[in-house]
């Protein structure tokens, strides 16, 4: 299936980087005319993905995220999280729901549950001491976008 648009991001793996994703991933969405659901739906997630990456990948010592955005010709948005940080050891057990490793900083273990329940597809790589991958997937339209010479014209429509 064809990707029809493409962004990538590299960004400091910082508490207010979080907002940052969640804006440029939203407007990477907006084009495509998303429900409000839909994107609420992904601002979410994406939130998720990158706050996972911001407090449990690197500590104290920071580090790096990259952010991949595709939208495919079937209307389907694909998400990449990407950090190279401490890694998971289990990942079903940390996707599991009430399940954290930072229960001492009132963290509840519910980010992949929430992830899972707002996608349509999730998918989680990880390798201890290399890092994690996190794949996102949303439905935003059936339809392809019309490409941008066929839109109807106003004076058509009336
Ligand atoms: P919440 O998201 O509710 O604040 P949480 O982040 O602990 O709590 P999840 O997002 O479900 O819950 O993640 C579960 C666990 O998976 C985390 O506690 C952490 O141990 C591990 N984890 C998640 N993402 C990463 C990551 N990018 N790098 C290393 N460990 C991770
Ligand atoms: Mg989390």
């Amino acid at each position: 299936m064809q990707v029809i648009n493409h962004m990538r991001l590299t960004f400091d793996a910082r508490p207010e980087n979080e907002s940052f994703a969640r804006v440029a991933v939203s407007a990477f969405t907006v084009p495509m005319n998303p429900t409000m659901d839909v994107l609420s739906d992904v601002r979410t997630a994406i939130s998720e993905a990158v706050t996972n990456a911001i407090v449990h990948a690197y500590g104290e010592r920071g580090g790096e995220i990259e952010l991949d955005a595709a939208l495919r010709e079937d209307g389907r948005l694909l998400l990449f999280v990407r950090d190279r940080g401490c890694g998971i050891a289990d990942i079903a057990r940390a996707m599991q729901p009430f399940f954290t490793t930072q229960p001492e900083k009132e963290r509840s273990g519910m980010g992949f549950a929430v992830m899972q329940s707002f996608m349509d597809g999730i998918r989680v790589e990880s390798v201890p001491g290399e890092g994690t991958t996190v794949y996102l997937e949303k439905q935003i339209r059936t339809q392809p976008p019309l490409p941008v010479n066929n839109r109807p014209r106003s004076e058509d429509i009336q």
